[in-house]
């Protein structure tokens, strides 16, 4: 019997509803084998960062308890992008739902198709604000620094507001 780990999933999309998309992600996500859903954050929106042509995003972090290896865990992210209709075109492009680990408990994982922690994932304001509002001690395994830490010491300059609190019926899943 593998223990549990608790990870971290982020959520983003800047194409069509974007509520509904992060929303049905959550859905699938407290639905995944082996699963369970601990908390979502707030939802966000967000200026995009690496190309600026394109609509702003809504972001959001979860939480779930899983026994699924990381490998699983990213395959069953993988389904739910292509089933939401996530076209792969262009490189941090527009996109219906972006689905990434940002951590997994404090294990170190590269894989040839996965890396934990997220290269990115502390860098990014749209991260770690609603990582560092559901929480804010999470120690960064290779960094050593918290969420609020992390935040902290980011200096880009994207706009990350507060947009709405996820809608409660649907943390229930
Ligand atoms: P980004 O999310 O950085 O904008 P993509 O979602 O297009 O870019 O990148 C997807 C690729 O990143 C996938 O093919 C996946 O194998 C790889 N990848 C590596 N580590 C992770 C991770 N921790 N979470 C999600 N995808 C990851
Ligand atoms: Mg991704």
């Amino acid at each position: 019997m593998t223990e549990p780990v608790i990870a971290y999933i982020g959520i983003g999309s800047n194409m069509g509803d974007r509520q509904a998309y992060c929303q049905a992600a959550v859905r699938f996500i407290a639905r995944f084998p082996k699963t369970s859903l601990i908390t979502v954050s707030s939802l966000y929106e967000t200026s995009p960062l690496e190309r600026t042509d394109q609509e702003w995003f809504i972001n959001c972090v979860t939480a779930v308890r899983t026994t699924l290896s990381p490998r699983e865990l990213l395959q069953a992210c993988q389904e739910v992008e292509q089933f939401l209709g996530r076209k792969r075109s262009v490189r941090f492009g527009p996109r219906t739902i972006d689905l990434d680990i940002l951590f997994y408990g404090n294990r170190i994982v590269q894989g040839p198709d996965v890396t934990i922690p997220h290269p990115r994932a502390h860098q990014r304001r749209f991260v770690l604000e609603p990582l560092a509002e559901i929480a804010p001690e999470l120690e960064h395994p290779t960094l050593h620094k918290t969420a609020v830490q992390l935040l902290q010491g980011i200096k880009d300059r994207q706009e990350v507001r507060r947009w709405a609190p996820f809608p409660l019926e649907q943390k229930a899943g």
